[in-house]
């Protein structure tokens, strides 16, 4: 967006608030209820309860956390306007100690603004740390469902204990969330989201489910596809229970982009706006704060979350400032661009941001949230290796670094957590890769998709190459599921719970396996 538009706008808005206001909303700022006054001047009449896409939160710290909701009475509305009439509309917000929402601790109006589709994000400070807390929105006599948070730990703080699990990739056509379903009922202090939120692709008929229309540019059709997958029961019932840190991967924007770089490599200036126009959306859909905001085809989503001394989270993005993938993206063997020096797939300032991070951190344990595959994945059988150009393989020189300051500087407890491969993986990651015997300086725990690829295998037709070419992964598994976090000081635990069947409703939980890590020894213990 270029500057004199933006001002432009803002004079726009400015006015428009003006008018608002000279045609009554000022009058009834000064009477005894301006709220109320506002309501009925402004507020459209809803024919349904607006709240169809649910609620949320996020982003949680000790003392404050982003709740979330947008209005919609019609949430595929060719315009992608949600049905809501193009003016600002108040929302009240209460935050309570209980799940009744008798003891309200916090309180106010917020406006859901058409320019960012009617969605609400209301940060809500002074709060206890370490406790949960419920949440409604209200507009106009129409209720929002009830959301339970939770808050962080303070810096200082020792808590002895902190579960979470992480998920990826929730195809809305290949299946039903019926791993929500069951990760709604967890107990669970937050919930990590490492990418493909959404899938861009057009409509495919004989698929379990239908997303609406072709691939989305523009951002109202962004704005529709993420409205499909929101309004799913289960995926409501899950972010209702939880406050949920989320980093997009590709499919958010499109498949395998790299930067200003499209899938087909296109030039910047074609591929910006579409890049902006997903990251608006994007933004609209989520918990995040206002240093999310996007800014043209910007958005800052890198970033950190602090659990007292227990656990540091970086949240980090690979797609935004990653160089285009090597050798025609794919997987090669052979690649001499992979393992160019100057390569990076987080960018120079992500990666200074992370490396500062690590060095300075007083966590137990130090958790990555990303996007893609981080240990070396090698797929060929025999002394080839075929490497994937869009995980860290593609980008070696980058994994280089971040794992070379891990070892050199003795960083405690690094635990890396992905996505992307919809895939279960356990792997240690080591010096040398190449050698086996070269020092294991973390551990990589990698998460199945909620739907993506259909209902899986337990042993996947190449889980025994994989296992035999890289002796670094010790479990590979593609039935589809999340991963629950349990951790203590003393040891990390990773279990990997999985559903039978995506394809249709109702398919029960069962943990698949179990992955133990024990503080300052790193390397991965089956139970
Ligand atoms: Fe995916
Ligand atoms: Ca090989």
């Amino acid at each position: 967006m270029s500057q004199s538009f933006r001002s432009r706008l803002e004079e726009w808005k400015l006015d428009r608030r003006q008018f608002l206001y000279a045609t009554g909303g000022l009058a009834g700022l000064v009477a005894t209820s301006p709220l109320q006054a506002l309501t009925e001047k402004v507020t459209p009449s809803f024919s349904t309860n607006p709240f169809t896409l649910g609620v949320a939160s996020g982003d949680p710290l000790a003392d404050s956390v982003m709740l979330w909701t947008r209005l919609a009475v019609e949430p595929l509305a060719a315009d992608g306007s949600g049905g809501i009439d193009p003016v600002r509309v108040p929302v009240q917000w209460y935050v309570a100690t209980d799940d009744r929402m008798r003891h309200v601790v916090r309180r106010g109006v917020t406006f859901a603004d058409p320019d960012f589709a009617h969605s609400v994000h209301v940060d809500v400070d002074r709060l206890a740390p370490g406790r949960w807390y419920w949440y409604q929105f209200q507009v106009r006599g129409e209720w929002s469902p009830i959301g339970r948070t939770r808050t962080l730990v303070p810096h200082g703080d020792s808590p002895h204990r902190i579960r979470f699990a992480f998920a990826s990739c929730q195809h809305f056509e290949m299946g039903f969330y019926n791993a929500y379903q069951h990760m709604a009922q967890e107990n669970l202090d937050l919930v990590l989201f490492l990418g493909d939120y959404i899938y861009e692709d057009g409509v495919s008929p004989t698929l379990p489910r239908q997303h609406d229309g072709p691939e989305p540019t523009t951002v109202g059709a962004y704005r529709n596809r993420h409205a499909v997958y929101k309004s799913d029961a289960n995926l409501q019932a899950t972010h209702a229970a939880f406050p949920w840190l989320v980093v997009f991967d590709d499919h958010e924007v499109e498949n395998n982009w790299a930067g200003p770089f499209d899938e087909n490599g296109s030039a910047p200036e074609l591929f910006l706006p579409r890049r902006a126009s997903a990251f608006q959306a994007y933004y609209e859909h989520m918990p995040l704060r206002a240093r999310s905001i996007p800014r043209g085809p910007d958005i800052q989503l890198f970033r950190r979350f602090t659990f007292g001394d227990l656990a540091e989270f970086n949240m980090l993005d690979t797609r935004q400032y990653r160089d285009n993938q090597a050798c025609g993206d794919g997987t090669d063997i052979g690649c001499a661009e992979a393992l160019d020096p100057n390569r990076t797939i987080t960018g120079a300032e992500q990666e200074q941001w992370l490396l500062r991070g690590l060095r300075r951190s007083q966590a137990r344990w130090n958790v990555l949230g990303q996007q893609v595959f981080m240990a070396q994945r090698d797929f060929e059988a025999g002394p080839l290796k075929r490497l994937s150009m869009d995980g860290w393989d593609g980008y070696a020189a980058s994994r280089d670094r971040i794992l070379g300051t891990v070892n050199a500087r003795h960083i405690r407890n690094v635990v890396v957590l992905t996505g992307d491969v919809h895939a279960n993986y356990a792997a240690e990651l080591k010096a040398n890769f190449d050698d086996p015997t070269s020092e294991t300086i973390g551990t990589e725990f990698v998460g199945t998709s909620i739907t993506s690829g259909g209902d899986g295998a337990d042993l996947p037709a190449n889980a025994l190459t994989l296992l035999a070419e890289n002796p670094h992964i010790k479990f590979v598994n593609t039935q589809r599921g999340y991963v629950v976090c349990d951790v203590t000081r003393r040891r990390w635990q990773s279990e990997y719970k999985v559903v039978p069947f995506v394809t249709a409703p109702g398919a029960p939980i069962a943990t698949r396996t179990r992955f133990t890590v024990l503080d300052d020894e790193p390397g991965l213990h089956e139970e």
